[in-house]
């Protein structure tokens, strides 16, 4: 259905787009071409492949697949989320200045400030629930906004619309990384955004068994920057990987669904249970976006976090006393995991900065599978229990 791709609805899209059966075999699935060359016809007269850190077919699979799913013409796919990422670093110039979500993924904070800083770049982390806090940080010589929604592990979300305008005002490219929402529930080239990027290891893989990263853009131009430094820098992935990413996205319709479901539940259980000192999930009314997340968003996702009335000792001695819930960092996965951002994912931010960004020692990040609810309310009953004596 290449062709047609756009005839079609996202859960026939995410089976077929970019797929068709093998014309020589009739193998209905895209075949692993574990291959690091292809033979020419004559000298520089190939069949469209050459060498495959270029170019792969089980790659250009995915990369239609996922540039499909997000309601954009041209995909990239990359070894990792972070290969993803630093293929936008590349475009810029030393000199140039981002203005960055200040509760990026840890390993963008690290990134930018750890590796580019060093080359010139400059970087700005400012609230973006706050308009007027990005704009204020606009500079002329601002080249990249780049935006994270729903914000991890607050679960903050930023207007994508109107910060990809802003961007837009300054002549800066708008990149949001979509891993956390999926083009499931979020599409943000429909909303205006220049680029979207996805670590493709949490929802879209699906199985908690496989790394993987993607670029996404309707700018033929910007693509074929992307292209240019994704086959210059090489955290390409091998065709195994795509092959696993593109059996996680045939399913993703129904499973973001039952995520959705199931943290919705959790949520709605957690406001109302005696040990629990607020939930944060933006399906509840009660979260400060709330209703931007009802209009931005399809759902809500599968991401819940809450703070228990409990001490940093007595918190992880509930993440570890879950049995259903698997104590353990990423998200994402068919699985339940839980998580304590103050000794986990974000203990390397000082104590007091921590706490000034609200997330104290009783914060508890869940990323919920899944599994029969019941069953999930059920682990916290006995892990509250265990560790709340
Ligand atoms: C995991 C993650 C990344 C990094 O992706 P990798 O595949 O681990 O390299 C980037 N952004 C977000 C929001 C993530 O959750």
């Amino acid at each position: 259905m290449d062709d047609t791709d756009d005839e079609f609805r996202f859960e026939t899209r995410s089976i077929h787009a970019g797929q068709s059966p093998d014309e020589e075999t009739g193998a209905l699935m895209t075949p692993i071409h574990a291959n690091s060359t292809y033979v020419q016809d004559g000298p520089g007269d190939h069949r469209g492949y050459e060498y495959s850190r270029t170019g792969n077919p089980t790659r250009t699979d995915l990369e239609a697949n996922v540039a499909s799913l997000e309601s954009g013409e041209y995909g990239r796919a990359f070894s990792s989320g972070m290969g993803a990422i630093n293929t936008v670093l590349n475009v810029l110039e030393s000199g140039d200045h981002v203005v960055a979500s200040e509760d990026v993924y840890g390993g963008t904070h690290r990134i930018f400030t750890q590796v580019y800083e060093k080359y010139d770049l400059e970087f700005d982390f400012v609230d973006m629930t706050d308009l007027d806090e990005t704009e204020a940080a606009m500079r002329e010589n601002t080249e990249l906004v780049w935006v994270e929604t729903p914000t991890n592990p607050l679960l903050n979300i930023v207007d994508i619309a109107a910060t990809a305008d802003i961007a837009d005002e300054y002549d800066a490219l708008s990149v949001v990384d979509n891993t956390f929402a999926t083009p499931y529930l979020q599409r943000p080239l429909e909303l205006g955004a220049d680029a979207v990027c996805h670590s493709l290891t949490k929802y879209m893989g699906g199985h908690s068994d496989v790394i993987g990263g993607a670029l996404v853009t309707n700018d033929e131009e910007l693509d074929e920057e992307f292209g240019f430094y994704q086959n210059s820098v090489g955290a390409t992935p091998g065709p195994h990987e795509c092959f696993l990413v593109l059996r996680g996205t045939k399913t993703l319709p129904v499973r973001m669904d039952r995520h959705c479901d199931n943290a919705r539940q959790l949520a709605q259980w957690l406001d109302d249970h005696e040990a629990v000192e607020r939930v944060y999930f933006p399906g509840l009314e009660s979260h400060p976006s709330h209703d931007l997340a009802a209009e931005q968003m399809d759902d809500f996702g599968g991401m819940v976090s809450f703070e228990l009335d409990a001490s940093l000792e007595e918190t992880a001695d509930a993440v570890s006393a879950t049995e259903v819930f698997t104590l353990a960092e990423s998200l994402g996965g068919v699985e339940s995991l839980i998580e304590q951002p103050a000794t986990m994912t974000h203990a390397a931010i000082p104590r007091e900065e921590r706490e000034a960004a609200g997330l104290d020692d009783g914060l508890i990040r869940a990323s919920v599978g899944i599994e029969n609810v019941e069953d999930l309310k059920a682990d916290f009953e006995q892990a509250f229990e265990t560790a709340l004596r």
